[in-house]
């Protein structure tokens, strides 16, 4: 069997969502009646690029040319060294263009919908870099684009909200209830629902309703499908582990879905542990979240007993939320893919670790799984395979990271 017929078994196996668009008992579409047509439109349009040659030549001449792709699987020789054990690859989405995985599910939903014969798109955004992406595809593509943002969020990212405005992008701020992610998430559906026939709405990550999860998860599934035929080219096999960091899981499930079918891979997903498990100081939904619903899907989520949306925290903002895409708790139910947190510290930690011995830097959200690689690599034969996905690059974070640590003041 060579490698590309494993991947089609693989996709084979795993066709959900189903026709209502539930994994399982999660996912769904929960929202009001005049989005529903639009989500019907969305899933329709979506469901025929897939047998459409131009728009999938399209994509991948953008991927190629625009994003970068294939971004490297790269051998961390001397973490590898430094841990004494598992051998360990990063795929270098950091190196994608604007510096992170993001832009995979923006370039391909804005072609979506240029496809569809709409000139606007709209998006949130909380740390502002699904903002980023999506104004650089909407600028690529001759989209207008606005981007709803709180006003509390617009204030810590200043340097994004500059970025988006470079690239013709509108940011709209947004005043109502905590000012940050959820309420912009709130306003950007009102607009889509009032603006539905010509704007398409880029939601960023793998939640909300059905179709949004599929499709993100579909344009992010490239990750995985390149890290499959690159490994095989560098080793000639599967790896043991995969590991990556999960906020609302898109990056996550971009490396893992091509491996699902594959028993023999471990997959292990990252959640904020942030200061400790403890209600308001973690955004580790596995842990401490309940079966809820959050901006129309059934997932976990971190809530009061009266189903009050709970407080987060994290020292990463793109892992600082209060839900996460319903694929993920359903693997998590079926115990697919194991789920654990790193805390603030070890994810501060792992971030100069990684500078220090590879030259990379890696967005916080990234440092989370790099925790993870210093946690179970060591335990592990020098001849196993662990992939990490390195999602972003850390330099937006430098300047936050700089509060907490001092790097070569120490000892
Ligand atoms: C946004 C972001 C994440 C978290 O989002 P997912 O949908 O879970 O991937 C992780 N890493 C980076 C670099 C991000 O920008």
């Amino acid at each position: 069997m060579n490698n590309s017929d494993i991947s089609s078994t693989t996709r084979e196996k795993h066709r959900w969502p189903d026709a209502q668009g539930r994994y399982g008992r999660y996912g769904g579409k929960y929202v009001p009646e005049t989005l529903m047509y639009a989500l019907d439109e969305l899933e329709a349009a979506y469901r025929e690029t897939a047998e459409d040659d131009a728009f999938q030549t399209q994509l991948a001449d953008y991927q190629r040319h625009y994003v970068g792709r294939p971004t490297p699987l790269y051998s961390a020789k001397r973490l590898t060294e430094y841990l004494g054990g598992a051998n360990v690859y990063f795929k270098r989405e950091d190196l994608a263009h604007t510096g992170a995985h993001k832009i995979n599910n923006a370039l391909g939903q804005c072609l979506l919908a240029k496809r569809m014969g709409k000139p606007r798109v709209i998006a949130e955004t909380g740390a502002g870099q699904h903002g980023v992406a999506t104004a650089t595809a909407a600028a690529l593509l001759g989209l207008d684009c606005e981007i709803y943002m709180g006003s509390e969020d617009m204030e810590r990212q200043r340097l994004n909200v500059f970025r988006m405005r470079l690239m013709g992008a509108k940011v709209v701020a947004v005043d109502s209830g905590s000012r940050t992610l959820k309420d912009a998430i709130n306003e950007a559906l009102r607009d889509w629902a009032a603006n539905v026939e010509r704007t398409h709405y880029v939601l960023g990550t793998v939640h909300g309703p059905h179709p949004f999860p599929m499709i993100c998860r579909d344009f992010q599934a490239i990750i995985g499908r390149e890290t499959r035929a690159q490994l095989f080219e560098a080793e000639g096999r599967l790896p043991d582990m995969m590991i990556a960091c999960v906020g609302g899981g898109s990056n996550a499930i971009g490396l893992f879905f091509d491996f699902l079918g594959d028993e023999s891979v471990r997959m292990i997903g990252v959640e904020a542990g942030g200061t400790k498990i403890a209600p308001g100081m973690h955004a580790a939904r596995f842990s401490g979240g309940s079966l809820g619903m959050l901006q129309g899907a059934v997932s976990y989520v971190l809530q009061d007993e009266s189903g009050l949306i709970g407080d987060t925290h994290s020292v990463s903002a793109g892992l600082d939320y209060a839900s996460v895409g319903p694929e993920h708790a359903y693997c998590f139910e079926h115990k697919r893919i194991e789920y654990t947190s790193a805390s603030d510290q070890e994810a501060l930690d792992a971030f100069q670790l990684c500078g220090r011995l590879e030259g990379i830097i890696p967005a916080l959200e990234s440092a989370h799984a790099v925790a993870e690689v210093i946690k179970r690599a060591p335990d592990m034969a020098a001849t196993d395979i662990i992939v990490m996905n390195m999602s972003g690059r850390g330099d937006k974070d430098v300047q936050h990271a700089a509060r907490f640590i001092a790097p070569g003041e120490d000892s």
